[in-house]
């Protein structure tokens, strides 16, 4: 049987290709964080004023908390359009965390994210509950991919993520239901991976911005007025016209909708993804995030597994709308792929299969966050294409630092702003899936 992986190894080369640039950056900024000399280029604004917050689930919701955190005491509003949030990202996601990036401030972010995962009631109280399963990414790679996935491991060493590096019979020796015939190399997150409950992250963090004064409002944000290069109102559908000192773009999916409201060009569009709930009789205990080298992924869930795979590219249309989950990518892809990995898996049954969207930044697949760099009361915290529930912990934090102090003071996310969208330089991030 032929399973068309061609277009993720071509992607994975890739990568590969790109990985170098970045680890130079992250030796620079690194230097930069040290002296706090980050300076964003928009004016440090008093704890006063009105923070317009566009979408209202993880992302949103984390920079309105954070702006509270940060001491700002102005009106902060947060407008979502669904508050079901039935077809928010955040409610469909696989709600995982790994700490296994190739750039440094994805690294931070996760293990600032893992940290709050870890100690959420000391966060959000002692009825706090995300069900954090702090259990490792076990990473397989390829004897041709091995030299790099080594070296990514060490680099994320050296910013404090604890990885395993496994030869194939250590892996097995682990695992003995792994079959390692073909593995080259596996790297696992020993600490600050897993997954959670991401509803209830999300769930935490609505009523605490409430309880601290943070306004949600039911709407459609469908126009951004601006006067003297400035936001200066937002307009929801039903004619109620918002102004702000500050709006965010949080919106996912529709970030580039939303963005192209204030006519600015941002590739950020829905692209689907589908997970299947699955049942079959291999152990759960101690069974981590298990990532193929083909790209196909699998964890526990409840008294299951759930698992995925992102489409080839030809595969992989603007999704605005579509919900349907693509049925042909279990049977000609994941399952084919997995029992190859884990030969139990041949005996499997769907429980149910779901489809959300990642909110697929087009130029190199992470977030833009920050201040537009000419309407600088325009913030990005967007883009995060599969990867913004484990990011928005810090993203929320780092969008109130710019907005209450003018630039970042704990995490530097600079490298993450629009003017690469501008430049067309991709970050460049060797483990982006
Ligand atoms: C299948 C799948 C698996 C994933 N797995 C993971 C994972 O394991 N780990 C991880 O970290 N991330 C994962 N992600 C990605 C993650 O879900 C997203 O990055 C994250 O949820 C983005 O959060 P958000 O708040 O920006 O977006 P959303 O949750 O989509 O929220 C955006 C909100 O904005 C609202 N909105 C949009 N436009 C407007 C408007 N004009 N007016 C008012 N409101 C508006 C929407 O209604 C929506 O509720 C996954 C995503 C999918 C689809």
């Amino acid at each position: 049987m032929c399973f068309r992986i061609t277009g993720w190894r071509a992607r994975a080369g890739e990568r590969k290709a790109l990985r170098r640039p970045c680890d130079a950056f992250t030796k620079f900024i690194a230097g930069h964080i040290a002296t706090g000399a980050l300076d964003l280029g928009v004016n440090a604004m008093s704890k006063s004023g009105s923070v317009v917050i566009i979408g209202g689930a993880i992302i949103g919701s984390f920079v309105a908390y954070f702006l509270r955190k940060e001491g700002f005491e102005g009106k902060i509003q947060v407008i979502e359009r669904d508050s079901s949030y039935q077809f928010s990202s955040t409610a469909l996601s696989a709600a995982s965390i790994r700490t296994q990036f190739g750039c440094h401030f994805n690294i931070s972010m996760s293990l600032f994210g893992a940290d709050m995962f870890r100690n959420i009631k000391e966060w959000f109280g002692p009825d706090a509950d995300i069900g954090f399963e702090e259990r490792g990414y076990l990473m397989i790679g390829s004897a041709e991919h091995a030299p790099v996935q080594r070296e990514n491991a060490l680099i994320q060493r050296e910013y404090g993520a604890n990885i395993d590096i496994l030869t194939p019979a250590q892996a097995k020796e682990r695992y003995d239901w792994l079959n390692v015939e073909d593995v080259g190399i596996a790297t696992y997150g020993v600490k600050n991976e897993g997954w959670f409950d991401a509803w209830a992250l999300m769930q935490l963090v609505r009523k605490e911005a409430k309880n601290l004064g943070v306004e949600y409002i039911n709407g459609d944000v469908v126009k951004l007025r601006q006067e003297a290069g400035r936001i200066s109102a937002v307009e929801l559908k039903d004619g109620t016209v918002l102004p702000c000192d500050w709006c965010v773009n949080s919106a996912g999916a529709a970030g580039g909708k939303v963005a192209a409201l204030a006519g600015i060009d941002l590739p950020v569009e829905p692209r689907k993804r589908t997970i299947f709930h699955i049942k079959a009789p291999v152990p759960s205990e101690n069974f981590p995030m298990l990532f193929d080298n083909s790209g196909a992924w699998i964890r526990p869930e409840g008294d299951g597994f759930i698992c995925g795979i992102a489409p080839e590219m030809a595969r992989d249309p603007h999704a605005e709308g579509d919900y349907e989950p693509d049925h042909y990518l279990f049977e000609e892809f994941i399952w084919p792929l997995l029992a190859h990995r884990v030969p139990l898996l041949e005996q499997v049954r769907i429980q149910r299969a779901w489809a959300g969207h990642y909110e697929m930044n087009l130029l190199d697949h992470n977030g833009v966050v920050g201040p537009h760099p000419e309407i600088t009361n325009f913030l990005f915290a967007t883009g995060f294409s599969g990867h913004g529930v484990m990011h928005s912990p810090a993203t929320g934090r780092g969008i109130a630092e710019c907005i209450v102090h003018g630039k970042y003071k704990s995490i530097d996310l600079s490298e993450l702003g629009y003017s690469r969208i501008v430049k067309n330089t991709p970050i460049v991030e060797a483990l982006v899936y």
